[in-house]
This record gives C-alpha cells, sequence and structure tokens, in this order.
C-alpha cells in the first residue's frame, strides 16, 4: 500500500497531499499524481496482468484510487485494429485504429477519465458529481454518475450538437445550457466549484480524472505487445490526453515493460481552435487563447488547460502539432468510415485528416507504423455530414421498381 504518494506541482515541484485540489498555490501550475513505482512493481507484473479483467482497472495500481473503485467495470479495452485499406490509401505500412466510438457506456475516451473521477469523488465523500463540458464529458459524467446513483449537474456551451445533448438529458442529469463558449462555461464553473462542495471532474478532480487518460496508453502498449508504434496521432482538445498517454508509456517504461520509447506524438487540432498547434508552429511555451469556430466541437477549447504540458509532450517525443480545416474533417470522417467502416466523430476526423497530412508532409514515412487515436462516435454528431451524404433511393415494394433503380445505378 501506500503506492500513491501525493500530488506535485508541474512547473515547481511542490508537494501537496491527496485532496481534492488542482493548481499549485504558489505558481499556478497543474497538480500531477505521484507514485511509488517501487512498489506498484510488487503486484503488477505481466503475470498479474493475464488474470485480470479487461477494464481499465486492470491497471489499478497506477491509478490514484485508494479503495475500491465504484463504477467503470466495462470501460476500457476498445479495440486496436490495424486498418489494411486505410495503410493501402494513405501509402503508410502499419496503420492502427484504437476505437474508443465503441467504448463504454458513452461510446467516447471521456468514458476512462470519468470512471476514475468518480471513483475518486466518492472516496473524498462527494454525492454531487459536476463537469463544464465540450459535449462527450456531459454524456459520460451522466451516464456513470447514474449507475453509482449519484446526482450530477452538467454545464455545456450554447451550441453543442443534438446528440450530445439528448445524451446528458436521457440519464436524469441537471443540465445547463449556457449562453458562452466551452471557455466562459469553464470560467464560470471554476467559481462554481469554489462556492459549491461539488465534485467537478475536471476541475476541483482534474488531477484523478487525467489519470483515467493513461489506460488509453496502456491498453494502446499491451495490445501491441509492449511494442510502441513510431508514431501516435492525438486529438488535442484540453491536451490531457496526449500529456497522459506520454506519461503512461513512460510509467511502463520505469516498470521494465518497455526498453526504449521511439514514440512520436502528434498533436491534432482543428485549424477554427488549434491554440496548441499555433504555438508548437511559432516556438512558444504558452499558450495564446484564441476564440473557437469548427465542425469539431468537441475540440473547441480557445484556452486549454493542459495545453503548455501538451507542447512539452510533443517537443519532448519529437513529435509535431498540426491542425486542419473543417472540410478536411469531414473528409477525415468519410474516409475513415468508407476504408475501414467505422464512424467516427469530428475529432477522429481530425486525427485521421492531420495522418494524411503528415504523411503528405514526410512526417510519417511509408515504412512507418501509426496509431491514429479515434476518441468519438459519429451517431453524436450526425449534423455535420447530413447535408453531405446524399439521400437513400425510395421505391415502391415490388421487382419492377427496384430493377428499374438497379439498371440505372450500375
Ligand atoms: C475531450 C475530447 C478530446 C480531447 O481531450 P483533451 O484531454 O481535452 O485534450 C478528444 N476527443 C474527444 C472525442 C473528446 O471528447
Ligand atoms: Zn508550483
Amino acid at each position: 500500500m501506500y503506492i500513491i504518494q501525493g500530488l506535485q506541482c508541474r512547473n515547481c515541484g511542490r508537494s501537496y497531499t491527496l485532496s481534492p485540489t488542482h493548481i499549485c498555490e504558489f505558481c499556478f501550475g497543474g497538480l500531477d499524481v505521484v507514485y511509488d513505482y517501487s512498489k506498484v512493481g510488487h503486484t503488477f507484473t505481466l503475470k498479474a496482468l493475464e488474470n485480470r479483467p479487461y477494464n481499465i482497472w486492470r491497471y489499478k495500481e497506477l491509478l490514484p484510487i485508494e479503495k475500491e473503485p465504484v463504477c467503470g467495470f466495462n470501460v476500457g479495452f476498445t479495440p486496436l485494429l490495424r486498418a489494411r485499406r486505410l495503410e493501402r490509401l494513405l501509402g503508410i505500412k502499419e496503420i492502427y485504429i484504437k476505437n474508443d466510438a465503441v467504448n463504454h457506456p458513452t461510446l467516447s475516451f471521456k468514458d476512462r477519465v470519468v470512471a476514475v473521477a468518480i471513483s475518486k469523488a466518492v472516496e473524498f465523500g462527494y454525492d454531487v458529481i459536476s463537469c463544464a463540458s465540450t459535449g462527450n464529458l456531459a454524456n459520460s459524467v451522466a451516464a456513470l454518475a447514474a449507475s453509482c446513483g449519484l446526482k450530477s449537474y452538467v454545464f455545456i456551451p450554447w451550441d453543442l450538437e443534438a446528440g450530445k445533448v439528448l445524451g446528458t438529458l436521457i440519464y436524469g442529469a441537471h443540465l445547463i445550457r449556457v449562453k458562452g463558449t466551452y471557455d466562459d462555461v469553464n470560467r464560470l464553473c471554476s467559481e462554481i466549484a469554489e462556492n459549491f462542495e461539488w465534485a467537478f471532474v475536471n476541475i476541483n478532480i482534474r488531477p484523478f480524472y487525467a489519470e483515467g487518460s493513461k489506460t488509453f496508453g496502456f491498453e494502446i502498449a499491451e495490445q501491441m505487445n509492449f511494442k510502441l508504434p513510431k508514431h501516435i496521432v492525438v486529438p488535442m482538445g484540453g491536451g490531457s490526453l496526449i500529456t497522459k498517454i506520454w506519461k503512461a508509456f513512460k510509467e511502463l517504461q520505469t516498470l521494465g515493460f518497455i526498453d526504449a520509447i521511439e514514440t512520436k506524438m502528434h498533436g491534432a487540432q482543428a485549424e477554427g481552435a488549434n491554440p496548441i498547434v499555433s504555438a508548437y508552429k511559432q516556438g512558444r511555451k504558452t499558450i495564446k487563447p484564441v476564440k473557437p469556430n469548427t465542425i469539431a466541437k468537441s475540440l473547441a477549447i480557445g484556452n486549454p488547460a493542459d495545453g503548455a504540458y501538451a507542447l512539452q509532450t510533443i517537443r519532448e517525443s519529437g513529435g509535431t502539432a498540426e491542425d486542419v480545416t473543417d472540410d478536411e474533417i469531414l473528409e477525415g470522417i468519410k474516409m475513415l468510415a468508407r476504408e475501414e467502416g467505422i464512424f467516427t466523430e469530428t475529432a477522429g476526423g481530425v486525427t485521421v485528416a492531420v495522418t494524411r497530412k503528415l504523411k503528405e508532409q514526410g512526417v510519417i514515412g511509408e515504412d512507418d507504423s501509426v496509431v491514429i487515436a479515434i476518441t468519438g462516435n459519429g451517431l453524436k454528431t450526425q449534423e455535420v455530414v447530413r447535408n453531405n451524404m446524399g439521400e437513400p433511393t425510395v421505391i415502391e415494394p415490388n421487382l419492377k421498381d427496384f430493377e428499374k433503380i438497379y439498371c440505372t445505378v450500375i
């Protein structure tokens, strides 16, 4: 026991006890969970993994929970599949899709972070779960809180997709639609968090919540037999996921599961919400906030909480950051559907389109291996493709009618 040592500031290194807090009082840096890896190794072994169920808790020694988790027993271990048709189309030797579009229960990678955040919130004694969300987080908080019998208050920006609104209301969450952008919602929630005894998964519980994203990286490593790919293309909203996949790889290296890490972490954004990509391209270490305007609403964050850390991860790994237009995002969505039979949301369109761009630029070579992170499901963002797909053919229920259109089709 005592595997989890506490929290530590990622800027100045000051230590904090395990508590619902997320910002360093001295330098306003983000706090990160620290583990004693010499103790993790006692029970976290290849042999032990063989006998554990296939969900995020198989990595429990590397997750920030001290008691038994309260939810998430079906979250994670989503497919990592070889994308042979996409390989041929893009001219890349090995492409794998890590497909969180089919994660349980709400079809996005957010189920990972929320399962960890709610389990930690219950340890801290909270009985109301809350969040500021770009959509998928709202769905996940509402569903997993409901499954634990907890109340949820969910705050969303004004212009969210219908599927994400309904996909929150259905679980009985209190849904509050704020007349503003995600950044306005987030600012408001930070104020509410100071006045209400609620667990805001991505504010006061953020260090614990963010650790859940590591499971995306643990799974990629395990599913590839601990031989990591040369490249990973990851969507960036707040910038947390990309930093935590990197942290996951480093932990597996510390524990002796992986020898050398030669993976380049590439961060992907939409042109209309690209504060991390522009900082990267301009060689800056800090983020200049932007006003988001893109169809990729799950990534539409103008002032990303972990933007500076995402930049660090990208540079440390030797990766790049790239953005794509809304039209390229739509092409990415269609390409993944038509080549691989996977319907992803706009964030997945972003990573597919950025992968293609990096191949064209020569950043990804034809003999390389790439994992593309697909983090959400296309059924939730139908409005972006609806006017783009044509209509079904309508016929009377008789053979003649069918033959008529069959002949014109061929
Ligand atoms: C939230 C979200 C992201 C971005 O994750 P961050 O950790 O905020 O960078 C990516 N894809 C989808 C589908 C999301 O919902
Ligand atoms: Zn600090």
